[in-house]
């Protein structure tokens, strides 16, 4: 079990974030043991909203900001893409790279 690193989870009052005895509940982050959100933090988009407003700036400056642009070049210009071929051969690969400037194709990791 892991708990939303969402900033504000608390804050928001639905009756699953509701834990304690009658009488003395109060509303706490949500717990579970998946996450859909921001690779399995966030039980919301709206939470990983809100940790992004919260520690974003500071985490794209510890990360390293971009400051010139980055350059779209061939050797950079690999993309994972669905094999059409597969639909008639399943003894193809389902998925392949595909080279956006030379157009060429390669084999990738499936
Ligand atoms: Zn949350």
């Amino acid at each position: 079990m892991k708990y939303c690193q969402g900033t504000l989870c608390h804050t928001y009052d639905t009756s699953d974030r509701k834990r304690g005895v009658k009488g003395s509940k109060t509303n706490q982050t949500r717990k579970r043991t998946q996450f859909d959100y921001g690779d399995g933090n966030f039980c919301t988009l709206t939470c990983q909203d809100d940790w992004f407003r919260t520690h974003g700036t500071n985490a794209v400056n510890h990360f390293g900001r971009v400051e010139s642009p980055i350059i779209l070049t061939e050797d950079n210009a690999w993309q994972r893409q669905y094999n059409q071929d597969y639909w008639g051969d399943r003894t193809q690969p389902q998925w392949v790279e595909r080279n956006t400037i030379s157009k060429a194709t390669r084999e990738c990791e499936q």
